[in-house]
């Protein structure tokens, strides 16, 4: 079979671009110029013999595909294959593409999921470490960077995942300059504010993954002491995401019937049926799973994947999400931490100012102290 192009345009599209080809497949010469960054079913190759490709199929039109929700996932770890997985059987995506620095594990993860095709509607999956292969992505999440080590805090890992952000973000920014990005790495909170100076987009394009796990937790094990699905069982956790989130026990309810009303001591030293514990459990949660596993994967992909459908549906629901909270409860640094946050197709366009009490208040400006302590000592 006579190939009249290939070698030349495996030249121009360079090395990295020829790592995203998958075995058996050649590029047509616009396909080579847009450089594979949309991916798309493999191309007719141009050849003057027949092929069972062409005495089966009668081309109409040479069709560019156009991506619409292109998800790309930065570190194919535990959590952005959770992510991954996730997003999938929601069918939210029509391309996924993956970046990881651990070049076997990025094509080994890519390969697998790829041969699940036949078993579900799977967009185009693609992957390379070349940040080319997220161009145009509507959406990017990181979860990119070494994780919590058995006992280690959240806050410990910062410095090591900062470095690591600095590396990635402008080459996220750059093949994707209108996406949105959603941040995962710990310690999400600073991380998601690291992610906000170095990208320089608007506010409303950082989503930090945030409280929207640990409220996930608070309202399974809320379910489990009443006996009611987690869905029906409504409370937030606010601010930082893990050691000192805010559990907003005066919000918690079933039906609209606050649970305060029923025990005026909710969440407090006073409460007799000790339900702060369910908090201590959520906050502890993390290090249990990590210690007996080794890390945890499962819930926050599936949270995420939550998002995402908000974002990509444009369904405008409330998630607590990592948003910068400059002006809010007397803060006044630039703090990212959760609150109740309106998530559509522009990202976060609203927050929801949630009525806190003085003690929730005071927990919230504490962490943002905490934060702050941190983040003053950046230099970007
Ligand atoms: P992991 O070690 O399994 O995966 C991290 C991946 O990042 C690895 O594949 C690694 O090769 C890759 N990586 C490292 N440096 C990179 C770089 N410069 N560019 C691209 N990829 C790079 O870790 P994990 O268990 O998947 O956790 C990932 C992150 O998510 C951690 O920071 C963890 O603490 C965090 N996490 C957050 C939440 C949350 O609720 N926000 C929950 C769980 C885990």
């Amino acid at each position: 079979m006579t190939m009249h192009w290939s070698a030349g345009v495996l030249r121009r599209a360079g090395i990295a671009g020829a790592n995203f080809l998958r075995s058996g497949m050649a590029l047509c010469p616009r396909q080579a110029a847009g450089i594979l960054l949309r991916g798309g079913w493999p191309p007719a190759p141009v050849s003057k013999m027949a092929t069972v490709r062409s005495e089966l199929l009668k081309n109409f039109t040479p069709e560019e595909a156009v991506r619409h929700n292109k998800v790309s996932i930065i570190g194919t770890g535990s959590v952005g294959m959770a992510c991954a997985i996730s997003i999938l059987l929601k069918g939210l995506s029509d391309e996924l593409a993956f970046v990881d620095v651990d070049e076997g594990k990025l094509k080994g993860e890519m390969m697998d999921l790829q041969h699940g095709s036949l078993f579900m509607k799977m967009p185009n999956i693609v992957s390379s470490k070349d940040y080319r292969v997220t161009a145009n992505s509507n959406l990017v999440i990181i979860t990119a960077g070494v994780r919590q080590e058995k006992g280690e805090t959240r806050l410990n890992l910062v410095q090591r995942n900062v470095s690591i952000f600095k590396a990635i973000i402008p080459s996220i920014t750059q093949y994707s300059p209108s996406c949105k990005l959603i941040v995962v790495s710990n310690p999400v909170d600073v991380l998601t504010y690291v992610v906000w100076k170095l990208s320089k987009f608007p506010k409303n394009r950082i989503i930090g993954s945030g409280c929207n796990l640990d409220t996930a937790r608070f309202r399974f094990l809320i379910g489990q002491r009443l006996g009611i699905h987690s869905e029906s069982c409504h409370g937030w956790i606010l601010g930082e995401h893990g050691d000192s989130s805010v559990p907003v026990w005066s919000g918690v309810n079933i039906a609209g019937v606050s649970l305060q009303n029923l025990n005026s001591g909710l969440g407090s030293d006073k409460d007799g049926e000790q339900w702060d514990n369910i908090h201590k459990e959520v906050i502890a949660s993390a290090y249990e799973i990590i210690k007996l596993k080794g890390y945890t994967s499962w819930a926050i992909g599936l949270s995420v994947a939550d998002l995402v459908e908000s974002i990509l549906k444009n369904l405008r629901r409330v998630h607590p999400v990592s948003t910068i909270i400059k002006g809010f409860y007397g803060i006044n640094e630039e703090i990212f931490l959760s609150v109740p946050c309106v998530l559509g197709e522009n990202g976060i366009t609203d927050i929801i100012k949630v009525n806190l009490t003085s003690e929730e208040e005071g927990r919230l400006k504490k962490s943002a102290e905490t934060l702050w302590e941190i983040q003053k000592e950046f230099k970007f």
